[in-house]
């Protein structure tokens, strides 16, 4: 006898579909409404959750109903207007469609055979953004070079790492692989994922060196030349640079044409890790911002962070796809085809980590389709017009200072009672639910650091947390 299915049948899916849209919409609307920092304490939401999974299926209205009474009182609404802390995690309505197209479509794109559009979109969009961003043609895949989309900056770093690698492996080595000679170079200021790169490349923390850097965060070229030249001194083997254009601390902007120069002469791989500031290329007039990359062997953004796409969603380039490949491809028997063999087509499998992948550009299409160029470039600006804004009233206030000029859209200011008294501020702005802001340490001073790139934020937002920052702190003051 044939047991009874257990799937959802496709009218209960249509119904129960339009409900989570219809919420969805209704989230988006009133996402304001609802505490930005999640307000539970730790183990609030396992206590609330049974201790087994059920042995029954539960219908989709009492699942559903659980989450919105148990999982959502744990979220902090990323998606909230009034979310100004470490850098944003945007997203859009035409990237949520997007992808749900791809969650329904179930698409693993590991090989061009295995949906050839899921190969092909993804490759004409990171094309048409070189374009868009004003990126060397040499990172076209009408070049030598391409563009992938990787879950994450720290993947990119690291796959551009490995390729590194193995490139001086071949030069410098006898063997492939790690050599304890082989040392990386950052700055004080990069991202932590550089020096988990560095881990799982087999190559140590402590062949990372890393570069000093001057009063805005941005690496001293002339540092990393003379570190450099005395490492090589020492018998060591420098074979990566990872320059960042917008760090996560300060959105401060590394020297690109000079650190490229010194990678060029020293046959140093150059990685330029913009992980959100690479969205303002969109606009022309921050276009400076990708000066020297046609010196760089790579390069990654993340749309995910400010290009209203959800995550995840990292673009990364690099000037010679053919050594990405060489150093992460691996065929085994069982996914030879006929179009690999041809060598006609891009098997993305070869450009990253993992082997299995997701329909990821499709939501990047939708939005970049929605948008179009000058959407982009609008919102962008207006995020940054908002900060200039905030920036002025900071500098008008008596007891509030920069701690150092706005970059793109994040001020870093903090109060002249001190380190305690702003970490006071920030604690009680965050605790309210009303606005999320987080920190740095820069210049020798706890700093409330603000960052302006939500969908649904408007300039009213920026003022009323404005505002409430102003008045919380008079409050502490009595
Ligand atoms: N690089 C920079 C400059 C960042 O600010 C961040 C995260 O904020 C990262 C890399 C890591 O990003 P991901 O979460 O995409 O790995």
């Amino acid at each position: 006898m044939k047991d009874k299915s257990h799937h959802m049948d496709a009218e209960t899916f249509r119904q129960n579909g339009y409900a989570l849209v219809d919420w969805l919409a209704d989230y988006q609307q009133n996402v304001a409404d609802y505490p930005v920092l999640s307000q539970l304490k730790p183990g609030d939401i396992r206590n609330l959750l049974p201790p087994q999974l059920p042995q029954q299926g539960e219908s989709f209205e009492r699942i559903f109903e659980d989450f919105k009474e148990i999982i959502l009182p744990g979220v902090t609404h990323w998606q909230s207007p009034n979310f100004f802390g470490y850098f944003p995690a945007n997203n859009s309505a035409p990237s949520i469609l997007g992808e749900l197209l791809s969650a329904g479509l179930g698409v693993q794109g590991m090989l061009w055979l295995t949906s050839p559009a899921c190969t092909e979109l993804e490759t004409h969009v990171l094309d048409w953004l070189a374009d868009s961003l004003g990126l060397p043609e040499t990172f076209k895949s009408s070049a030598d070079g391409g563009g992938v989309i990787q879950d994450s900056a720290s993947s990119a770093t690291l796959c551009a790492l490995l390729t590194a690698r193995e490139r001086v492996s071949r030069f410098d080595s006898k063997e492939n692989g790690a050599d304890s000679r082989f040392t990386a170079y950052c700055s004080d200021q990069t991202h932590s994922s550089m020096e988990k790169a560095m881990m799982i490349a087999g190559l140590g923390r402590q062949r990372l060196r890393k570069i000093s850097t001057n009063e805005s965060g941005a690496m001293i070229p002339e540092s990393l030349a003379e570190q450099i030249r005395s490492d090589r001194e020492q018998g060591l083997i420098p074979f990566f640079v990872c320059a960042t254009v917008g760090t996560t601390s300060t959105l401060a902007i590394d020297p690109v044409p000079s650190i490229g120069q010194i990678c060029q002469r020293e046959r140093v791989w150059l990685h330029v890790d913009a992980a959100m500031a690479g969205t303002a290329t969109i606009c022309p007039e921050f276009r400076y911002l990708n000066d020297g990359l046609e010196l760089a062997d790579s390069y990654c953004f993340n749309p995910h962070k400010w290009m209203f796409t959800n995550f995840d969603c990292d673009c990364f380039y690099v000037a010679d796809r053919f050594e990405l490949v060489a150093t992460l491809s691996v065929l085994p028997e069982y996914l030879r085809n006929r179009a690999t063999d041809t060598g006609e087509v891009i098997d993305y499998r070869d450009w990253q980590i993992p082997l299995g992948r997701r329909f990821r550009s499709l939501k990047l299409w939708f939005v970049l389709r929605h948008y179009g160029t000058l959407g982009l470039q609008h919102h962008i600006r207006e995020h940054i017009a908002w900060a200039v804004e905030l920036e002025r009233h900071i500098n008008d206030h008596p007891q509030f200072e920069l701690a150092l000029p706005r970059s793109l859209n994040l001020v870093c200011f903090y109060h002249r009672k001190g380190d305690e008294f702003s970490k006071n501020i920030l604690d009680t702005v965050n605790a309210s639910g009303k606005l999320f802001v987080t920190h740095t340490v820069f210049g020798g001073h706890y700093c409330i650091r603000f960052c302006i790139g939500q969908t649904h934020t408007t300039l009213q937002h920026v003022m009323n947390a404005w505002q409430f920052i102003c008045e919380t702190a008079e409050s502490l003051n009595d």
